[in-house]
């Protein structure tokens, strides 16, 4: 399969039902379910089965606020399939949290922990509140009562928590050690994304961008560019969107733009990255005033003509509406949802070579079964051994997903969807179904 010759290739790409209107992450996340689904003719019942969660939780969740009043939140855990093994997915805490959301995104996790072979089936979890209105006594509450309302599925063997949105390693030592006083021990395989000091692995904050940079280069030798002669666009400066830059620039990379929430920094001689990190690092996790690069828009940066595209900060960022306009030749989605369904065929039609989420940044997740692992082995690999074994999975995966894509002759994204709901769909038929 051509990415860069063929824009007309022949594709057994549908189009698209008109849910794809509307551009919501989960929402394309759905629709590319389907269409692997059709594309492996799963029946009605194995589509069903692997369309509903396995489990919904919700719980109340009181807490004694500093006021002195009791005010109760709402919380959710949804284990969507855990067929390949125990469940894991993020906690996240934010205002706007709800059922649909958090089962959608366990789903997600099905998908990415099945691309890259990592034994473990897709959960999520969120508490509906403002976490940046509330007391650090506050958070630790709320934290630990969610986690005691959640002792019956959580556990190393059955559901294995993680950070996400505004939750962070201290509310991931809060649960560990919830659960393990009602266990009568030290739990330290319950979540991951701990400190190292509590059991977390080494490597664990740079696995995500070393993720999306193993595949990047991957991708770029199927296209025949040298990683020392790309030139490099990376929109997001946080963990993954740095990271990710800085492995991009050992490489001998160009990189030509970055940015933040600030606006986007190009030169087109190339950003000294460590000297962007450090201005960061210093100015409260800013690009604001970076003096190495011409400030452009965000919009802009994801135009420019590149080798590559890291979109590495939010969903929706390439739709129908700037689709079309998208000159690099790969686009590795270090974001989840950073492409909408809709733009996926425009991209494929101008043959531009798509990493999906679900593969591009899996190696978060993967370097959170090694930190699982080794927790459960009580021995810790050094740094070294982490990113080795790390860069091997993440190259496994995109090659199986290579050869997917050109055996269907489909997307990089269909063919992960299609690898993950395969792997899935098998276990379960091999398993059956017990009644
Ligand atoms: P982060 O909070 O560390 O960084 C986000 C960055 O994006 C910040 O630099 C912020 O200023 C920037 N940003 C926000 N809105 C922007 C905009 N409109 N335009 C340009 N930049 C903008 O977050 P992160 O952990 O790096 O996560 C980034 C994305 O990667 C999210 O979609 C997240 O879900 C996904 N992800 C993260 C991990 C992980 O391990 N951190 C794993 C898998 C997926």
């Amino acid at each position: 399969m051509s990415y860069t010759s063929n824009p007309t290739k022949p594709s057994i790409y549908k189009e698209p039902g008109p849910i794809l209107d509307n551009e919501n992450p989960f929402e394309s996340m759905m629709e590319r379910f389907r269409f692997a689904s059709e594309i492996l003719n799963l029946d009605e019942g194995m589509f069903q089965y692997l369309s509903n969660p396995a489990k919904q939780v919700i719980v109340s969740v009181p807490v004694m606020m500093d006021s002195g009043k009791i005010q109760v939140f709402e919380g959710f855990r949804v284990l969507h399939n855990d067929v390949l093994g125990p469940t894991k997915g993020g906690i996240r805490y934010a205002p706007d949290v709800h059922l649909d959301e958090v089962k959608a995104l366990a789903a997600w996790m099905t998908w990415k922990c099945a691309v890259v072979n990592v034994p473990y089936g897709g959960a999520k979890g969120g508490i509906r509140c403002n976490p940046k209105e509330m007391s650090q006594r506050e958070l630790e509450s709320m934290t630990r009562r969610y986690t005691a309302s959640l002792l019956d599925i959580l556990g190393p063997e059955k559901d294995i928590p993680a950070p996400d949105m505004n939750t962070n390693e201290q509310v991931m030592a809060w649960i560990m050690d919830t659960y393990s006083m009602h266990a009568r021990s030290t739990q330290t395989a319950v979540v991951t994304g701990k400190p190292i000091i509590l059991g977390g692995s080494k490597g664990r904050k740079e696995a995500t961008g070393r993720g999306v940079v193993t595949v990047t280069l991957a991708g770029l030798n199927k296209l025949g560019i040298k990683a020392n002669k790309a030139t490099v666009a990376v929109q997001g400066f946080g963990n993954v969107g740095s990271i990710s830059a800085k492995l991009m620039y050992e490489q001998g990379s160009k990189i030509i733009a970055i940015s933040d929430i600030s606006g986007a920094y190009y030169n087109a001689s190339g950003i000294d990255i460590p000297a962007a990190m450090n201005y960061s690092a210093l100015n409260k996790n800013s690009l604001e005033g970076f003096t190495g690069a011409d400030k452009i828009s965000n919009e802009e940066l994801l135009e420019l003509d590149c080798d590559v595209l890291i979109p590495a900060a939010k969903e929706d960022q390439i739709s129908k509406k700037n689709a079309s306009r998208i000159r690099a030749k790969i686009i590795a989605e270090g974001a989840n949802g950073p492409v909408t369904a809709n733009a996926d065929k425009i991209l494929d039609e101008k043959g531009i070579m798509v990493i999906p989420d679900i593969l591009a940044n899996a190696g978060g997740v993967t370097v959170s079964y090694f930190e699982w692992v080794q927790d459960r082995q009580g021995y810790f690999w050094t740094e070294e051994r982490v990113n080795r074994r790390l860069i091997r999975m993440m190259r496994e995966a995109f090659e199986n997903t290579f050869a997917v894509a050109e055996k269907y002759n489909v997307t990089q994204r269909q063919a992960a969807y299609i690898l993950a709901i395969d792997k899935v769909a098998t276990t379960l038929r091999i398993r059956g179904i017990y009644a």
